[in-house]
């Protein structure tokens, strides 16, 4: 137990987190297998419908998406993503290869796709390059910005309404984590996660104390606040 809590000395690791939309329950846990032998974070839906439940819920870094699923097919699943700005990386799965189907799938915002039956090596060399991709034009950007609130990605620095904020580089991680991933609510377990990489235990505050001080910065003293606490479940940074 007193080692789990110590996890905050453990190296960083940025693990990717992927969500997997397959129906084909055998292909589904081979694409599990292949990914999280890469080390990166897998999760899983069998149907549309859930998988965009799941795309609501959660920050994923990259999406493997079938096109031809239950409830929803795979391009309406797209649709929804695109239709709500999210620049999410797509690669589509399709047991379909006619030209006609590939530039449905890439018109349709995919950023790359697979036909199948392919190699898992060919899947992972294709996630690899769109993980390069993201990760290129996050770092082109230089600031991020929710309402009056913008925070400089260069200087570390947050301005809201004309005023200066000072930040702790937990409190400016914890900042950027929530614009970065604005109007979805982040659970307590996902953010300690994400800023801290040691499993979150049941009643540590910690994280509680940090997202506090961090409100009292940003939104005291204004009328609209920024941060608010979704109950029972974590925090979402929105306008509102
Ligand atoms: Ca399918």
């Amino acid at each position: 137990m007193k080692r789990k809590q110590l996890g905050i000395m453990k190296t960083f690791v940025s693990s990717a987190q992927i969500l997997v939309v397959e129906d084909e329950k055998k292909i589904s846990a081979l694409i599990r297998k292949g990914l999280e032998e890469e080390k990166y974070s897998v999760v899983q839906a069998y149907d549309g419908e859930k998988a965009e439940v799941l795309l609501q819920e959660n920050p994923f870094d990259l999406v493997i998406l079938d096109i031809m699923l239950p409830k929803k097919d795979g391009l309406a699943v797209l649709h929804t993503l695109r239709k709500n700005a999210s620049d999410l990386p797509v690669l589509i799965l399709t047991a379909k290869g006619t030209i006609e189907d590939r530039v449905r799938g890439l018109d349709s915002g995919a950023d790359d796709y697979l036909v199948k039956p392919f190699a898992i090596t060919e899947l992972l060399a294709r996630i690899r390059s769109l993980l390069r991709r993201k990760k290129g034009l996050e770092k082109s950007v230089t600031s991020l910005t929710i309402g009056d609130l913008t925070l400089d990605l260069v200087t570390h620095k947050a301005v809201r309404g004309g005023k200066n904020i000072e930040l702790t580089s937990k409190e400016f991680s914890l900042l950027e984590y929530f614009i970065r991933n604005k109007n979805k609510t982040l659970s307590r377990s996902t953010i300690t996660e994400h800023i801290w990489n040691y499993n979150f235990e049941t009643g540590t505050n910690i994280i509680d104390v940090y997202i506090n001080h961090l409100r009292t910065k940003i939104d005291g003293g204004f009328s609209k606040k920024l941060l608010h606490t979704v109950r029972g479940i974590g925090y979402v940074m929105k306008e509102q």
